[in-house]
């Protein structure tokens, strides 16, 4: 029998003789009991044994599962791990795309519209490099929105700036038709497709319009070469955003398109305003310092478009002011800057020219062209001008002062006589200063008593009586001795200070009238010249009434004598001034007649008695025979208009005869007298009746 423990193997046998067979049983049984015990021992070590390795095992096992679950737990982790750093990722992306895209947004929106750097540029730029495109371009539609012009593209299709192609055919034909975006996944196969060469390598293209409102107004398109191209519709919303912040951008740019036309133009004429002028006279100067340039400016005023304003309405004026401002841009021509910086002024300047000859011939080619004549309705009108000319810097070398010389020069030109030129020269200064002083001296001219009026009396034709006298203003200044009123009536006019020396020509008049009448001469009548200024006033019949109840003297004894021009706005409220004046019995005349328009179209309107025919018609009728027959003509037209007619400045006994013969009621001129203070007018009336 064999026994196998722990690896070792244990071998068992029985012998014959008893004693030695005792002595073997007891040995034998030792050796079992040995045995046994050493099998017992081996066992129960071996069942330790084997209990301590189950548990170790158990324990492993133990272990093991909680590593594999550790292991699990790890590889979970991991991938989340990884999830989180691609989400992570990819929100870093996206915001930095946010980020691209606001930064675009507010360098666009709070970029002035000429800030160097075109905005739609650098959208098109960044639509390109964030959808990692090759080409593209944005394209605008025209204003009838029949072609499209490419002004910015990008890449290998770069379209000439202004190629316009029509908006209907293509792709784009497409997007402007159905009014939203349009992408063609190849374009060599699509079936709309133009032949342009250009296009030759486009496969996968995008357009979105461009809305203003839900007006199409362009389109961005992105263009994919040579291979297709997936289109994500991130990408496509990208696309969407960016064509709405061009579309943004496209109405901010028309809305400050708006802001500067009514900022630097003028919206009668659609001329340079004078923001605008001051604004190209900065730089223009700046250059003049910097570099030398140099300039001719010329400075023009219509004269006396404020008397067509008054007498025939501002639309009849500003009718003729777009006339002018067309005939001014059409004889400088495109290089100029042209400039409307008042109601009747305008300025043109020529950046480079210096030649003073060359300046006069502009002059007066301009002249010419404003002369022409103009129609406006049923009327014709010759309108001149006065144009002050400078060069610069020669003449200024600030706006203002070019300005201010300019306009010396030009008042220098009106007062030689208007629709006439004339170039700045610092002797010209020497007047304005003139002016100034003469201005001022005659502010004080009515408390230091330097006026008187003079009287020259007007002789009836048909018995050769006079039947009246026409006061005249002197001023004998102080400072610059006798001033004729041709000169200080304008500057009291523009002064202000008409009314009160009017008023005082009304009372010293009357006054005439009232000593006049109670020398024993009741009949006769005295003439004052009224300026426009003076009818404006509210009251102005009231105030002819209270001198005329102060001095005591028949209305009938006076007489007032008004030009064209006091047919200031409201004409109706000149009109009816004028009629409650006859109303009262004061007689009322036409002076000048024939040096303004023909007023015989509104003649019949206005409130008159008298027509007193100008001396410069006078002066012509014995020579020319026309003109004694266009005077023929006025008087009978007068006569036919139960008007008076007067002719003034008759200096000649020939032309007595020959109105006379043409039926003309009374003269007055140096041929019978000059204008003459009171008490040798009352000797010449003496002198008459004896
Ligand atoms: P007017 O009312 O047409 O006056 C006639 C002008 O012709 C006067 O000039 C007179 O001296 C001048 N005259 C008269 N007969 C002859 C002649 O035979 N030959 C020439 N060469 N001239 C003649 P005056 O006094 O220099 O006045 C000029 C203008 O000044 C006047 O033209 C009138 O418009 C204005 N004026 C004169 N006094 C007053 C006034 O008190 N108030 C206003 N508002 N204007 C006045
Ligand atoms: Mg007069
Ligand atoms: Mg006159």
């Amino acid at each position: 029998m064999s026994l196998r423990i722990q690896d070792e193997i244990f071998l068992t046998g029985v012998g014959l003789d008893i004693t030695e067979r005792k002595e073997m049983e007891n040995e034998l049984k030792l050796h079992r009991e040995r045995l046994e015990d050493l099998v017992e021992r081996r066992t129960s070590e071996l069942f330790a044994a084997n209990q301590e390795l189950s548990a170790l095992n158990e324990e492993m096992t133990a272990m093991n599962e909680e590593l594999s679950a550790i292991n699990e737990d790890l590889s979970a982790a991991n991938e989340l791990l990884g999830n989180e750093v691609r989400l992570r990722q990819e929100k870093e992306e996206q915001l930095l795309l946010r980020e691209k895209q606001y930064r675009a947004a507010t360098r666009l929106l709070t970029q002035p519209v000429d800030a160097g750097g075109d905005p739609l540029d650098m959208i098109l730029q960044d639509a390109l490099q964030l959808l990692n495109a090759p080409a593209g371009y944005i394209g605008i539609f025209d204003e009838k929105r029949r072609v499209i012009e490419r002004p910015y593209s990008q890449g290998p299709i770069h379209f000439d700036a202004m190629e316009p192609q029509r908006a209907d055919t293509g792709m784009m034909g497409q997007v402007f038709r159905e009014n939203r975006s349009v992408q063609v996944t190849d374009y060599r196969r699509y079936a709309e497709r133009i032949s342009d060469p250009r296009l030759e390598r486009s496969t996968t293209i995008i357009m979105v319009p461009l809305l203003l409102g839900r007006q199409i107004r362009g389109l961005l398109a992105v263009h994919w070469l040579d291979e297709v191209h997936p289109l994500p519709s991130e990408d496509i919303e990208m696309l969407q955003q960016y064509s709405h912040l061009a579309s943004v951008f496209l109405e901010r740019r028309e809305a400050q398109r708006q802001i500067r036309q009514l900022a630097f133009f003028d919206c009668l004429t659609g001329m340079g305003n004078r923001t605008s002028l001051n604004s190209w006279l900065e730089e223009e100067l700046a250059q003049a310092r910097q570099r030398g340039k140099s300039g001719v400016l010329f400075y023009l005023d219509l004269d006396e478009l404020k008397v067509v304003n008054d007498t025939f309405g501002h639309s009849v004026g500003d009718a003729l002011i777009c006339s002018a401002g067309r005939r001014i841009q059409e004889s400088f021509g495109e290089g100029a800057f042209c400039a409307r910086i008042g109601g009747d002024e305008f300025v043109v300047a020529l950046s480079g020219e210096t030649d003073r000859g060359k300046a006069a011939e502009y002059a007066d080619k301009l002249l010419a062209a404003l002369d022409r004549g103009y129609e406006t309705g049923n009327d014709r009108f010759h309108i001149s001008a006065s144009i002050g000319i400078v060069l610069y810097p020669e003449h200024g070398s600030t706006p203002d002062e070019v300005l201010k010389n300019a306009d010396i020069a030009m008042y220098a030109a009106k007062a030689s006589g208007r629709n006439c030129w004339r170039i700045y020269d610092p002797s010209l200064q020497q007047d304005a200063y003139e002016i100034m002083m003469l201005t001022n001296s005659l502010r004080r001219a009515l408390e230091h008593q330097e006026f008187s009026l003079h009287f020259q009396p007007k002789i009836r034709l048909s018995d050769r009586r006079i039947e009246g006298f026409e006061a005249l203003l002197r001023w004998n200044s102080v400072e610059f001795g006798p001033v004729p009123p041709g000169r200080f009536i304008p500057l009291a006019e523009k002064a202000g200070i008409i009314p009160a020396i009017g008023e005082w020509v009304l009372r010293e008049a009357c006054g005439f009238a009232r000593r006049l009448s109670e020398a024993g001469w009741h009949d006769l009548r005295v003439a004052v010249n009224l300026s426009p200024r003076q009818l404006i006033a509210v009251n102005f019949p009231d105030i002819v009434g209270e001198i005329l109840a102060e001095t005591g003297i028949e209305p009938n004894r006076l007489g007032i004598e008004v030009t064209e021009n006091i047919l200031i706005e409201p004409m109706e409220d000149s009109i009816r001034k004028l009629a409650d004046l006859r109303e009262l019995g004061v007689e009322v005349a036409l002076d000048d007649f024939g040096t303004g328009y023909s007023s015989l179209t509104y003649l019949r309107r206005l409130p008159v008695s008298i027509l007193k025919i100008d001396k410069s018609f006078i002066d012509g009728i014995l020579d020319d025979s026309a003109q004694a027959q266009y005077v023929g003509f006025i008087i009978d037209l007068a006569h036919a208009l139960n008007l008076q007619v007067v002719a003034e400045g008759v200096e000649d006994a020939a032309q007595i005869d020959k109105l006379r013969e043409l039926d003309c009621d009374a003269v007055q001129g140096f041929v019978f007298s000059r204008p003459l203070p009171e008490p040798a007018a009352i000797g010449l009336l003496r002198d008459w009746t004896e």
